[in-house]
């Protein structure tokens, strides 16, 4: 399963393309955008962010997370049925069982399996209770074609689940569909280069940086030992972009400043191993859009980011990173350029 060459599951650069312009996307579904994610800026996030407004947004997260894998499910079926090769609903569920470790989302255990019904499972070493309990949900919706509720018996990283198939679908529920249904179409201009595995095909910086050890479902970045996710871009998005609807444009400078405060931490234990160029160049690796310095003049920075996965998410990264590789602080200007292309001003 691991590549003999980088050390990555096979999987992850046999399904996936590395593009020349910041985004990495499925080969057989190229509206389905996957990114690398480092868990504990996600758990950073939602929980500031409840904070901050006074609203738990658990429920957003869940919510989301189960339409996008509603989604992804059900594009995957369509594939298997499309080549003829659509498997019995407790093999499929199995089967996806199985990436799970893969992408480091957690070790999920199949016990009990009633067709249309319900499904019981045990979870393990998870990286997001919300996130988790909203995928299983939505794995089980996709097979079973009905609403599924998830009852859990455990902690924030193992319980035992019970998914049943109910068929209400709730209001908030059709909200985040819509969300998920939603795809930025992309920009395709860019020249980023990636020298590539020649067993799997995945980038080979992609195993400089992380280790993968599919027996403990762990992505971990080589360098800060933070766990990552391989993962499909949309449900971290809806849950943004629903907020960003309900409560105004606001909550975006909020979540700017959280992941701001946040990247200043994660970059400030790399001070002097690494440098803005080399940082620049990880965001397309990690599927977060393309970035490019413009301009740098009296100190000012002048971005342009190419397929920005969400543009606050990008922006409060990119804030943080500078202001501590650079040693000093930063006003952001932000501006939409274009659908797909936002320009980023760093003035002192
Ligand atoms: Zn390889």
């Amino acid at each position: 399963m691991k590549c003999a060459e980088c050390g990555i599951p096979k999987g992850i650069g046999r399904a996936n393309l590395w593009k020349p312009y910041g985004v990495i996307v499925g080969k057989h579904s190229s509206d389905i955008r996957a990114m690398l994610c480092d868990v504990s800026e996600l758990d950073y996030l939602y929980s500031r962010l409840s904070q901050h407004i006074g609203y738990d947004v658990t429920r957003l997260v869940t919510e989301a997370k189960r339409k996008d894998h509603l989604y992804f499910t059900r594009n995957f079926l369509r594939h298997l049925e499309e080549k003829g090769m659509k498997p019995d609903p407790e093999s499929f569920l199995r089967t996806l069982a199985s990436f799970y470790p893969i992408v480091g989302l957690g070790k999920i255990n199949i016990k009990n399996v009633q067709e249309g019904l319900s499904v019981d499972l045990e979870a393990e070493d998870i990286y997001n209770l919300p996130m988790c309990q909203g995928q299983i949900a939505g794995a089980l919706e996709a097979v079973f074609n009905k609403t599924a509720i998830v009852s859990w018996t455990g902690d924030a990283h193992q319980g035992k689940v019970k998914v049943e198939a109910v068929g209400e679908e709730h209001e908030m529920g059709e909200r985040m569909e819509q969300e998920i249904e939603i795809t930025a179409p992309l920009v395709e201009i860019g020249n980023r280069e990636y020298q590539l595995c020649s067993g799997c095909g995945a980038p080979l910086e992609l195993s400089r940086d992380f280790e993968w050890d599919v027996d403990k479902a762990l992505i971990k970045e080589r360098r800060s030992l933070k766990r990552f996710i391989f993962d499909n871009a949309k449900g971290i998005v809806a849950v943004m972009r629903v907020l960003s609807d309900e409560l105004g444009e606001e909550v975006e400078l909020t979540m700017e400043g959280i992941l701001r405060d946040y990247s200043r931490g994660y970059y400030q234990s790399l001070t002097g191993s690494t440098s803005t160029e080399e940082e620049l160049a990880r965001f397309p690796l990690w599927g977060l859009g393309l970035v490019q310095l413009l301009e740098k003049n009296n100190g000012n920075y002048r971005f342009q980011v190419i397929n920005p996965v969400y543009p606050a998410l990008v922006a409060g990264r990119l804030w943080g990173m500078l202001e501590t590789l650079e040693s000093k602080e930063f006003q952001l200007e932000m501006k939409k350029e274009e659908e797909g292309i936002i320009g980023l001003t760093f003035s002192r």
